[in-house]
């Protein structure tokens, strides 16, 4: 990417850099290089093993939190090649975005939120900050990655007034009702069309979802008429995949449509101004209806499958089991948590827990309640 052919609504610069100052990086950017340390991070090698919809051992094919992030970077990137902002900042916030998940999917973060009810809350978009802020042990200078404002910023999508007034800068816009940078709107979409389009995918691979009920979804539904038409002898993964990939290029393609209009319109000539304004980032008003009618399939088939709810219901009871044996006696933790634990006892537990990959925290939860295990 050349900094020159950047839009003027771009970030081109870390305007308030990093906490802990350092020498500019040669030969890359600054969000290159916040995007090398996310991939360097023992967090990011986590989301291997850590669910996105299906629990990581029940399929080798099904999305994980890595193979998701790695395709919300691919989107987010496409589009801001085309928009003509910041594409390695984009990229560094969609690596970064979920870093900060439970096992176990949002079954693992209600869960542990549950816990967390009356002592502070848990919340994954405040995690993924604290682990590149705090939770990352890998350099000599300081905590964490060290990241630029503008990847943190942009990595904390959502967060409540009282939490925003507790974290600095990147919680300024939450309090004064502004929009962060286009680069982390972009993140924010892309993440949302992954996950819609490959929860497709991956609900009908596992057959928990049908070709069939799929079709009530217009924007589905259009797409697998028109592969039918050009292709009618083609065998179904093919055209399950076929329909996906038309419909992952029709959200992308109307939000850069839309976003360029939206652009002509406001004419931003600065980020200041793109802070300033609303959402710049859109899709139109149509696929933003196609959209919301797809999510709400998901939801009610996929998500609340009985099949997935069984697999929740057992991931929220392991989650709160370690949450309760750790707390009633912090002795039963790690040993490299005994400081932290020290000074505070439910915030190191909820870090250890939140750290853990799926198939950890089962094992981890044999450990400690059946007798038989070490
Ligand atoms: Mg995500």
């Amino acid at each position: 990417m050349v900094e020159s052919l950047l839009a003027p609504y771009a970030v081109s610069v870390s305007a308030l850099g990093r906490a802990v100052e350092e020498a500019a990086p040669t030969g890359r950017s600054e969000f290159q290089r916040d995007r090398d340390r996310i991939i360097h991070s023992a967090a990011f090698r986590r989301l291997e093993y850590k669910t996105q919809v299906f629990v990581n051992h029940e399929g080798d094919l099904f999305r994980t939190r890595l193979t998701h992030s790695i395709e919300v970077a691919q989107i987010g990137r496409s589009i801001a090649r085309r928009l003509r902002v910041n594409e390695d900042l984009v990229e560094a916030i969609c690596l970064a975005h979920d870093l900060g998940h439970t096992p176990f999917g949002h079954a693992g973060q209600d869960a542990l939120n549950a816990c967390m009810k009356d002592l502070g809350g848990f919340e994954h978009n405040l995690q993924s900050l604290r682990v590149v802020d705090v939770l990352e042990e890998r350099y000599a200078a300081f905590d964490g990655l060290n990241l630029t404002f503008e990847t943190r910023e942009g990595i904390l999508k959502h967060c409540s007034l009282e939490h925003a007034a507790q974290l600095g800068n990147v919680g300024e816009r939450f309090l004064k009702n502004q929009r962060p940078s286009m680069e982390a709107q972009i993140a924010n979409l892309a993440d949302e069309i992954a996950y819609n389009n490959h929860d497709v995918d991956d609900g009908l691979r596992s057959g928990l979802i049908t070709l069939e009920q799929l079709s009530s979804v217009r924007l589905f539904a259009m797409h697998l008429e028109d592969v039918r038409k050009v292709y009618p002898q083609l065998p179904e993964r093919r055209v399950v995949h076929e329909t996906v990939r038309r419909m992952i290029n029709a959200l992308v393609s109307d939000l850069i449509e839309q976003t360029e209009s939206n652009l002509r319109q406001y004419q931003p000539s600065s980020v200041a101004q793109v802070r300033n304004n609303h959402a710049l980032v859109a899709f139109s008003s149509e696929m933003h209806t196609l959209n919301r009618e797809l999510k709400a399939f998901l939801r009610t088939h996929l998500y609340r499958h009985y099949l997935v709810l069984r697999m929740s219901a057992k991931a929220q009871r392991i989650i709160g089991d370690l949450f309760n044996a750790f707390i009633s006696d912090p002795r039963l933790l790690p040993p490299q948590f005994n400081a932290a634990a020290e000074a505070d006892r439910v915030r190191s537990v909820a870090d250890y827990i939140a750290g853990m990959t799926d198939r950890y925290a089962i094992r981890e939860h044999r450990r400690l309640f059946f007798v038989e295990e070490a």
